[in-house]
């Protein structure tokens, strides 16, 4: 029987930097996926290494953009209407997660993770050799009325207390950085600090790699096959049955496949999200990703061509994609860039892993001795892979934690 010290259930960002983080500890390491590293959800991302998030997305106060929700007219969001009593009990936890208090309390919590971030990317990036896939020029986003522009203050006066740098833009300014954007805005917000990838599938296989280089050992296998022996986790691989005395499920939105069976029912919600590479029309080009915030869409500039990323759709992982918000969005797109022919024949799908109060789940699994959860980072699973990878495994080798993780536990959903 082959034997490990621990098993990563999940070769996504964040389960790959768990192992790379326990590797770099010493320990002897199997990363489990049934496919290659990075080719679920951490491949489709808009690459953002948002260091600089305050807020989580909130529920909208504002009753004419549910209104526009409702009827299918944002481009911003879309819904099943089969899906809605399934996900019903979900929204209404986001729904009173997102009041002012609640949101603060989420702001105040998650900021060691967001502060870390991309110092932590910039760590294993150097050490996997794949520094070229980083850019360091920041995110612009533009605004295209006055309100949404004065609703600000409230991010920009917590930015600074944070230490954010940031800087309000009039149009000829962003357009002195991104000389490609139609002024159809009115304002725009450089956030200086944030980093981006060009190519975040890249990214995680150059960690897998460093991960190996390191003495780790990448498998095929089923995770569903996940199952305690007597003193030991067990998994089925292509390469035979693996043991170990620890597991940590970094399965993304997957994680409930595993976890039900075990009898731990986490509140994991999926936003669903697509995105389509096009080319630049004539020499149209981008330095950094851009956020048309009201829209809701993102334009990232990848190797692969200009990447725009989509908004939430509320519908099961599983059921066939319905890309209708670009046809939504398109128009608006087109209009703030030259946008010329897509590159891909179809869009790409996959599914923001999510907890109601825009957390992720960090450390032990409730009741089940030696399993570990790594899990439900939601918009951020990029950003926050590698600091993630950090404190898990500080957790499971008995270091101090660089941050307190209470915050992030599963026994939260139990208060
Ligand atoms: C459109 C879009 C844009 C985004 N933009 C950003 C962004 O700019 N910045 C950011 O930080 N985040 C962004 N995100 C979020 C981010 O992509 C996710 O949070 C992150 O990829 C989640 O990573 P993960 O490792 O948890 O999950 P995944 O990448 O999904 O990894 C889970 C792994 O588990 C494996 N798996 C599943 N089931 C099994 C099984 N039964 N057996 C074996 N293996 C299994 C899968 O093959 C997969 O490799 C975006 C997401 C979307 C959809």
């Amino acid at each position: 029987m082959a034997r490990v010290d621990a098993i990563v259930l999940g070769a996504g960002i964040v389960g790959t930097s768990v192992g790379l983080h326990l590797a770099k500890r010493g320990l002897a390491v199997a990363l489990v996926d049934r496919r290659a590293p990075g080719e679920e959800t951490s491949y489709g991302n808009a690459g953002v290494i948002e260091g600089n998030t305050i807020f989580p997305p909130a529920f909208p106060s504002d009753p004419v953009a549910l209104l526009r929700v409702a009827l299918k007219r944002s481009p911003e969001a879309n819904y099943h209407l089969s899906f809605l009593p399934q996900v019903a009990p979900w929204l209404i936890a986001f729904h009173a997660a997102s009041r002012p208090q609640r949101l603060m309390e989420t702001v105040r919590v998650m900021r060691p993770l967001f502060a870390r971030a991309v110092a932590e990317h910039e760590t294993l990036l150097a050490e996997a050799g794949a520094a070229r896939y980083l850019r360091k020029e920041g995110w612009l986003k533009v605004y295209r009325s006055d309100r949404a522009f004065r609703a600000l203050k409230r991010e920009f006066a917590l930015a600074q207390e944070f230490g954010i740098p940031y800087r309000p833009l009039d149009v000829d300014a962003a357009r002195a950085l991104e000389p490609s954007l139609t002024p159809v805005f009115r304002h725009a917000v450089h956030w200086q600090g944030v980093a981006s990838l060009t190519n975040p599938l890249a990214v995680t296989k150059a960690y897998a790699a460093r991960f190996a280089a390191l003495g780790g050992v990448v498998l095929s296998g089923n995770a569903r096959s996940l199952r305690r022996t007597d003193e030991h986790w067990r998994v089925e691989t292509a390469d035979g049955p693996l043991d170990a005395g620890a597991a940590v499920v970094a399965l993304g939105p997957f994680a409930p496949d595993v976890l039900g069976p075990l009898g731990i029912k986490l509140p994991l919600g999926i936003k669903r999200g697509y995105h389509r590479h096009y080319r630049g029309a004539g020499n149209a080009a981008l330095s950094r990703p851009v956020v048309d915030t009201e829209i809701g869409y993102c334009l990232a500039p990848m190797e692969q061509g200009i990447r725009l990323t989509t908004g939430a759709e509320f519908a099961a992982r599983d059921a066939a994609p319905t890309p209708v918000q670009f046809d939504r969005l398109l128009p608006a797109a087109k209009g703030l860039f030259p946008l010329g022919d897509p590159v891909d024949a179809v869009p790409w799908m996959g599914s923001r892993p999510c907890f109601p109060d825009s957390r992720p789940v960090i450390g032990r699994a409730p009741g089940q001795d030696g399993l570990w959860l790594a899990y439900g980072h939601a918009h951020w699973g990029l950003t926050l892979g590698p600091t993630t990878g950090r404190l898990l495994a500080e957790m499971m080798t008995g270091q101090t934690p660089f941050c307190d993780p209470a915050p992030y536990g599963a026994e939260r959903f139990n208060r």
